[in-house]
């Protein structure tokens, strides 16, 4: 078993070539298709399960589902059955997937599902529907073969549950796990100083050009049973809009749902804005709504157009996203507001 700690040390070992970068210009210079990019550092091993599918010339969808199943079968804080439970101690996970004809599918609050993404993307291809939720989801993915696992906690995810039952505070706080922050809702960091992750959001352009995306969490550690974040929510954890480009979000998804975050990414990069700049004033909205909850939250938008430029930025500081193309695989730090 391999904690995200350990991940990180091990990550940041590998190679020259998978430091994070520290500054990332605007108007990143086009990258040859095909292209993943995804939120956070661990986002490298999800673009090398995405890269298998896009470097063998296949769809932007399968590579996405796949990016996101490698994440799903981890054990760590934010994403999958080993994620953190609600303040119930209950796990429960949301995910969706959208392909380069807008069709798209998700569930909310699924429980004791491995791979909801796979479930969306049945969602997406069996149903008319777009989100499933709670007990229904999980019928569906049962009925439709997905097998139901336990539903005991992961050794981690039983300490912080216990840790937390000490003061039963409800603080949706972001990135909380194992992290030290600024405000109810700030970034939170490793003791290396190393940035925490939450959601993965994965978005990739294939050799014929097609856009899709996926995104899969946990959600908010300790939330309130039955809360849905923006991860689920096309439009708000991710949306794609194949003649423009794709968008996905991580962060404190009430913010996110309440400006349609990745809608308006893809709608500032239809207007002409490069990646960064389109995720820098889908931000700016944030932050001006309120600028004052800004300075202790923290969300970060993630954007990829249709010639393969990408791009990110995030309310305050913290935020990375890792890319896989035939020539870069590289995390980059985002630019931030705050
Ligand atoms: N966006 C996710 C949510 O609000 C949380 C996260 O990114 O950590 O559920």
């Amino acid at each position: 078993m391999i904690n995200r700690r350990k991940f990180l040390h091990l990550s940041a070992l590998t190679a020259p070539l998978l430091a994070v970068k520290k500054s990332f210009a605007s108007g990143m210079e086009a990258s040859t298709k095909p292209i993943v990019v995804s939120t956070w550092k661990s986002g490298l091993p999800v673009n090398e399960a995405a890269w298998k599918i896009l470097s063998a010339n296949g769809r932007a969808l399968d590579a996405v589902e796949a990016g996101a199943r490698y994440m799903e079968d981890t054990i760590d804080c934010c994403v999958g059955l080993g994620g953190y439970p609600d303040r119930d101690g209950i796990v429960t996970l949301d995910s969706c997937i959208m392909d380069e004809h807008a069709n798209c599918g998700a569930v909310a609050g699924i429980e004791r599902i491995k791979h909801p993404v796979s479930v969306a993307r049945k969602v997406m291809e069996l149903t008319p529907h777009v989100i499933l939720v709670g007990a229904g989801a999980q019928e569906f993915a049962v009925q439709n073969g997905f097998p139901l696992e336990s539903g005991e906690l992961s050794e981690s995810a039983k300490k912080a549950y216990a840790d937390w039952l000490k003061k039963s505070e409800y603080k949706p706080v972001i990135n909380i796990e194992n992290g030290k922050g600024n405000g109810p809702f700030a970034p939170q960091f490793f003791d290396d100083g190393s940035p925490n992750h939450d959601t993965m959001g994965l978005v990739a352009l294939d050799a014929s050009g097609n856009l899709s995306g996926a995104v899969t969490t946990s959600g908010m550690a300790f939330k309130v049973h039955g809360r849905v974040g923006d991860s689920p929510i096309i439009g708000a954890g991710l949306y794609v809009d194949n003649e423009v480009g794709a968008a996905t979000s991580s962060g404190l998804g009430e913010e996110v749902i309440r400006i349609c975050g990745t809608h308006l990414v893809v709608e500032f990069m239809r207007q002409g804005y490069s990646p960064e700049n389109a995720c820098k004033k889908a931000v700016e909205r944030i932050v001006k709504r309120d600028p004052v909850k800004a300075k202790t939250l923290q969300v970060g938008f993630l954007a990829l157009n249709k010639k393969g430029q990408h791009g990110a930025y995030a309310v305050q500081k913290g935020f990375e996203y890792s890319i896989k193309s035939g020539s870069e695989t590289t995390t980059y730090a985002s630019k931030f507001l705050i």
